[in-house]
């Protein structure tokens, strides 16, 4: 089936990594731009591969490009719900080509191609044929699919907006719903290949950590494959509506977890936060000294207020580990009303990059907008806290008494 293709496919490269030495080019990612999309269409012509814009064979070693992967399907039961889910699929089916490297989704994604690849006569044509061939073996009801590349900077530009756009009326839909409003949660354990005991809770206030999939994804993808690594979960019965736990989520957790987690607070960093796996768009974070909590995003380059980089905190709690003090999550569930509400919420954040707070600013509490510091006020616990008096920031009289009280009494 592959028989084209220069060099291998199978899942046993989707850990690979391509580190700078071995690396022929940079496609997407933090220093140029990129974006995937997976659309349902009419009139798709079956088999359609194109690549528009510069083929690998026109590159320079160590050059970064720009990239959109556009993946148009048709299937007679192929509904538009779908799009997210089939999409989130592209990231596990990228990896399995030997010498290609996919990391994060939607315009986050991330790419490199290997030296050895590129020698073995490798080119974006072929990735594109890999997974239009992966896709209709992954998915039965796609009946038609085109892939184009793009690498044209033009091209991509106006396709990472029209991405944009439509990962835009994705979110928006599961805004407009709340964890009571329905009887289901949904489980997914697609990142469990390489975070074996993680579980995501998608719920519709809390679109799951990876930032990609939301509540209806998850109820499009659980009905057109109940086996698969989506599925139902009931509520049961409320155990605290404002941490977010349910007794039946806790005990699916127990059962697709291995054992290894029981229990879970959907809405709160503390005692038992969702656990993370490694694709969070960004990580909620503890800080004692201020008893408040930070964010940090992937796009963060600086170091956070706990001394250390994004990339640092997202190897101390990712894996599909529950660490108390830390959870990941996506920044559209910063939008939502139970965003981390057991923990206080907005008035419980700290600190968090400008370019988070610029994105989320209609969501935070009027009242709050001006007293959350960014790196631009400070990025130390010194100029934090100077920032926070000054600003009089909830948590400052939260100290106060806390400070003041005996451990007993709290
Ligand atoms: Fe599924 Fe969660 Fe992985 Fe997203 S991060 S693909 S929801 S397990
Ligand atoms: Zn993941």
């Amino acid at each position: 089936m592959f028989e084209d293709i220069p060099v291998d496919v199978s899942p046993m490269y989707e850990g690979e990594r391509i580190r700078a030495a071995n690396m022929f080019v940079e496609l997407a990612g933090p220093k140029s731009m990129g974006a995937e999309l997976v659309q349902v269409e009419e009139n798709v012509e079956d088999g359609k591969i194109e690549v528009i814009g510069p083929e690998l064979d026109a590159m320079q070693e160590g050059d970064i490009h720009p990239l959109g992967i556009l993946i148009e399907i048709q299937g007679e039961h192929l509904e538009k719900e779908l799009e997210g889910v089939i999409e989130r699929r592209t990231h596990e089916l990228c990896n399995y080509v030997k010498g290609f490297m996919h990391l994060n989704q939607r315009d986050a994604i991330w790419c490199r191609v290997s030296k050895e690849a590129l020698a073995a006569g490798f080119k974006l044509k072929h990735l594109a044929k890999t997974l239009s061939i992966l896709f209709k073996e992954e998915f039965p009801l796609i009946e038609s699919i085109a892939v184009t590349i793009l690498t044209d900077p033009a091209m991509v530009e106006e396709f990472v907006s029209r991405a944009k756009d439509q990962y835009q009326t994705r979110d928006a839909r599961a805004r407009e719903l709340s964890d009571e409003d329905v009887d289901v949660f949904y489980g997914c354990v697609m990142c469990q290949s390489f975070a074996p005991t993680h579980v995501c809770v998608v719920t519709p206030d809390r679109t799951a950590l990876c930032g990609a999939i939301n509540w209806f994804d998850c109820r499009a993808a659980a009905k057109m494959d109940p086996e698969g690594p989506i599925f139902e979960v009931e509520k049961g019965e409320v155990l605290d509506d404002v941490k977010g736990e349910y007794s039946n989520v806790n005990s699916v957790l127990m059962e697709r977890s291995q054992g290894t987690v029981d229990k879970v607070y959907l809405h709160s960093v503390f005692e038992y936060p969702h656990t993370s796996c490694g694709c969070f768009e960004a990580v909620a974070f503890y800080i004692p000294e201020l008893d408040g909590i930070g964010i940090v995003d992937r796009d963060f380059r600086g170091e956070t207020p706990l001394g250390i980089p994004f990339s640092a905190m997202a190897g101390q709690c990712s894996g599909g580990k529950q660490v108390e003090g830390f959870t990941g999550l996506s920044l559209e569930y910063m939008r939502s009303p139970k965003f981390l509400q057991a923990d206080g919420g907005f008035e419980r954040i700290v600190w968090l990059p400008k370019e988070i707070k610029d994105s989320v600013e209609e969501y935070i509490p009027e009242n709050m907008r001006d007293k959350i510091p960014t790196e631009e006020d400070g990025s130390t616990l010194k100029e934090i806290r100077s920032f926070l008096e000054e600003k009089g920031h909830p948590i400052m009289e939260r100290m106060e008494t806390t400070t003041t009280e005996t451990p007993e009494e709290e």
